[in-house]
């Protein structure tokens, strides 16, 4: 039984047709790069899908134009997960060429060894399209016996990788198949949801045919937050397991059989603020406010704008930040659904308990890192804690979960001095 809770899918809206919708590129992209070794100066010329930064080391993979123009600026620009990260700003030339090979099939594909696929996997700037964007060779060069492809999409409004798995979903079963081979594991799970049968169904059709019996579908309830990575881990974890995204196995697919690095990725833009809320392809350093035009602008002023789901997502302060891999989504939230509700006091309900995936007390761990005894927190299990926000979600006197949670994980230097009367108070649950 997995503990979560029920949330209201808002999927419908992006659903209405399962094709992903392609623009013209867009006049300017920005591209962060990371710590990554740039290999363009302003003023070059690059086509779609040249190399624009070099790993900076085994960990790392390399960067390409998403556009084909002229590189304007290599400079600090917004991120939308962090302040600010280093990028390569190139403005198009409207005529979006490619770089050579791209889209035309690599002869002998199927023939490239487990150590050539790492090494493609990396030169085609392969990263786990999730938050935490894992560079894909460094997954892959796990040894386990199975490998789990993620089709779940267990945070609301983000439909992306379902309208991707009905659309195509012989290449991401193909893209499986080369994981699959890179890492010599014997099998694949393809994990998913019950509000995705029918793209479950499509998937196993295309197994049958295939005739891959190395190949599963497993079909697991749609209860927050079942599907994500830390959760599929802890229940399909008792073997050894990698995990990757049923987008990126749509991006292996197309790198290795058809020579394109990761130049683009589907994204949601959803929402009940935007006029036309749809899945598109959009090319990475895509400015937010180029993704706003998409879905035909704003129909009433947001409340929030989140960069990812509604549950782990970052709200965003402006429109300034661009695309980057592991974001599946951009939602404009309306202000009745997200508006900042007063916070009251404990009041030990303990629903943050009942909900709470990884069966630690998010009350008690709360409560001692609000009052900076983070060694109590940590005895807690706060390492434990997923960040799923169910907490938070359900909390009845909207206490700053989220907040607590994260300082109890990653203390600040100076925490408070503790403070025994109120360690003993924690402690009687008083
Ligand atoms: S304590 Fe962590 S894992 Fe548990 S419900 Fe809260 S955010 Fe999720």
């Amino acid at each position: 039984v997995i503990r979560g809770i029920r949330l209201e899918g808002k999927k419908d809206a992006t659903l209405l047709v399962w094709t992903l919708k392609r623009f013209d590129p867009p006049a300017q992209v920005r591209i962060p790069i990371g710590n990554n070794l740039t290999s363009v100066n302003p003023g070059d010329k690059v086509k779609a899908g040249d190399l624009i930064a070099e790993p900076a080391n085994a960990q790392s993979v390399a960067v390409h134009a998403s556009i084909s123009g002229t590189v304007t600026a290599v400079r600090s620009s917004s991120h939308p997960f962090f302040d600010s990260a280093e990028a390569v700003e190139i403005e198009s030339d409207k005529q979006d060429l490619k770089c050579d090979g791209f889209g035309t099939e690599r002869a002998g594909w199927d023939k490239l060894s487990s150590e050539e696929l790492l090494s493609l996997f990396q030169s085609h700037g392969l990263v786990n399209l999730g938050a935490e964007m894992v560079p894909v060779h460094v997954k892959a060069a796990a040894q386990v016996s199975k490998l789990i492809i993620n089709a779940c999409e267990p945070e609301p409004y983000l439909t992306c990788e379902h309208a991707l798995m009905m659309s195509h979903p012989v290449e991401i079963l193909k893209g499986a198949e080369i994981l699959r081979k890179a890492m010599g594991a014997e099998q694949v799970l393809i994990v998913t949801q019950d509000n995705k049968t029918e793209a479950a169904e499509l998937l196993k059709s295309k197994i049958y045919f295939q005739k891959w019996k190395h190949f599963e579908v497993q079909i697991i309830p749609s209860v927050y937050p079942a599907g994500t990575d830390p959760m599929l881990r802890r229940q399909f974890g008792h073997e050894p397991i990698e995990i990757f995204n049923a987008a990126t196995a749509y991006a292996v697919h197309e790198a290795v059989v058809f020579q394109k690095p990761l130049i683009e990725r589907p994204v949601t833009v959803g929402g009940e603020c935007f006029i036309e809320p749809k899945n598109v392809w959009a090319r990475l350093g895509t400015e937010f406010e180029t993704l706003v035009k998409y879905a035909r602008g704003f129909l009433r002023q947001p409340g929030k704008v989140v960069a990812g789901g509604p549950m782990t997502g970052k709200a965003q302060g402006n429109l300034k930040a661009s695309l980057v891999p592991g974001l599946p989504g951009l939602l404009a939230l309306p202000e009745e659904t997200v508006k900042e509700e007063e916070t009251h006091s404990c009041i030990r309900s303990g629903r943050c308990v009942e909900v709470c995936p990884v069966e630690i007390s998010p009350v008690m761990i709360t409560l001692a890192a609000e009052r900076g005894l983070f060694q109590m927190a940590a005895e807690y299990g706060a390492d434990a804690c997923i960040q799923c926000g169910n907490c938070t979600y359900i909390c009845p006197t909207k206490r700053p979960m989220a907040e607590w949670l994260r300082m109890a994980q990653r203390p600040p230097a100076k925490a408070p001095r503790l403070a025994r009367r109120v360690k003993k108070k924690i402690l009687i649950g008083a």
